[in-house]
C-alpha cells in the first residue's frame, strides 16, 4: 500500500452525441482521438452510432416511423415492426 495512482479523467475520450436536434448520433470529442479523427465545428467526430442498438457503424439511415437514425442491421427490423397494411 504505497502509491495511490490517480488517473485523471480525460476530457478527450469520445462521447456519443446527437449532431443536431432530430439528427443522428455520432461519436464526438473535444480533442482529436483515434476514434474521432475528423474535425467538426466544436470538436472532432468519428463513426455514426445507431439510435436503436447504439453500435458504432459506417453510416446510419433515417427512418420516418419511428423517426430514428439506425444502422443497416436495424433498419429492416424496425421497418418490419411497423407491419403491413390490413
Ligand atoms: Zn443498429
Amino acid at each position: 500500500m504505497s502509491s495511490a495512482t490517480v488517473h485523471t479523467v480525460s476530457s478527450a475520450s469520445p462521447i456519443v452525441r446527437q449532431m443536431w436536434a432530430g439528427g443522428p448520433l455520432r461519436r464526438w470529442s473535444q480533442k482529436k482521438t483515434p476514434l474521432t479523427p475528423m474535425g467538426y465545428s466544436s470538436g472532432f467526430v468519428g463513426a455514426y452510432v445507431c439510435g436503436e442498438c447504439l453500435a458504432p457503424c459506417e453510416g446510419v439511415y433515417e427512418l420516418r416511423e419511428p423517426y430514428k437514425w439506425v444502422c443497416a442491421a436495424c433498419k429492416p427490423k424496425l421497418e418490419r415492426v411497423k407491419g403491413g397494411r390490413r
